[in-house]
């Protein structure tokens, strides 16, 4: 059985005001025992959510990590900083790091190793631009995205390692990718995982979509039969929203 998540990726939103109160209104809700929930609140508010949630189900992931271990790399924030705030995951390679910090898959190749040495749990984001759709290029841009940014940890190292389909076009826009793109590619990236890694291990590991999901597209997209979850933006940003996505499992 694949682990249900649904990860909320605040963004750069909520100072620490609107990060106490959203987390108050997350508190009220009922969790689902068979679903693991988590938050990526901003860096600012990383500690003050684990401290808030301690005896809450609710994990908390950063947004973003540097690859390095330590030293002077201004601005920048290392794995164990995030690990010794109580940070239990990091998302990698978020469509908005590749495209406005110039993140690449070798990047970020180096940015999952780091994590996985740290015993960080790994969101691991790919998908394809509008135009590569439109050529018939976006198996091969997740392909290459795996490929060189995933595909050479360790077996056991899967273990950390959570999947986020999230076509570009889709997020933020409102466009939402159609149930049967979203269950043929995640079909597809599960092959990938098969033919690289073996069809055990490729079972095993949850794959997300993330793209515009919202309360009334949750239920349709999580009953695909290769969709373990999702990865939400601006519907995470509402405790009743968010809330009713996680309860959106069929
Ligand atoms: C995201 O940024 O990961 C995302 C899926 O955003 P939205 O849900 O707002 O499209």
């Amino acid at each position: 059985m694949r682990k249900k998540i649904v990860a909320g990726n605040w963004k750069m939103n909520n100072d620490l005001a609107q990060t106490e109160l959203l987390l108050k209104d997350l508190k009220k809700q009922i969790i689902p025992e068979d679903v693991e929930v988590i938050i990526a609140p901003p860096f600012t508010n990383l500690h003050h959510s684990f401290v808030s949630l301690r005896d809450h189900p609710i994990g908390v992931a950063a947004q973003n990590m540097h690859q390095s271990n330590e030293g002077a790399f201004t601005g920048e924030i290392s794995a164990a900083m995030l690990k010794s705030v109580g940070v239990e995951s990091v998302i990698l390679g978020h469509s908005e790091r590749r495209a406005y910090f110039k993140e690449d898959d070798a990047l970020l190749a180096e940015k999952v190793n780091t994590a996985l040495e740290h015993e960080l749990d790994v969101i691991f984001c790919i998908g394809e631009e509008l135009e590569d759709r439109k050529k018939d290029g976006h198996f091969n841009v997740i392909k290459t995205q795996l490929e060189n940014g995933l595909f050479h940890i360790s077996e056991n190292n899967w273990k950390q390692v959570v999947i986020a389909y999230e076509p570009v076009w889709a997020i933020g826009t409102g466009e939402t990718a159609s149930p049967e793109q979203v269950q043929e590619m995640h079909e597809y990236i599960r092959r990938m995982i098969a033919e690289n890694c073996g069809s055990e291990l490729a079972e095993s590991v949850s794959v997300l979509y993330g793209g515009s999901v919202k309360p009334e597209n949750a239920g349709e997209i999580f009953s695909q039969k290769d969709v373990d979850g999702g990865l939400i933006g601006g519907a995470s940003l509402d405790a009743e929203s968010f809330m009713a996505i996680v309860n959106a499992f069929p």
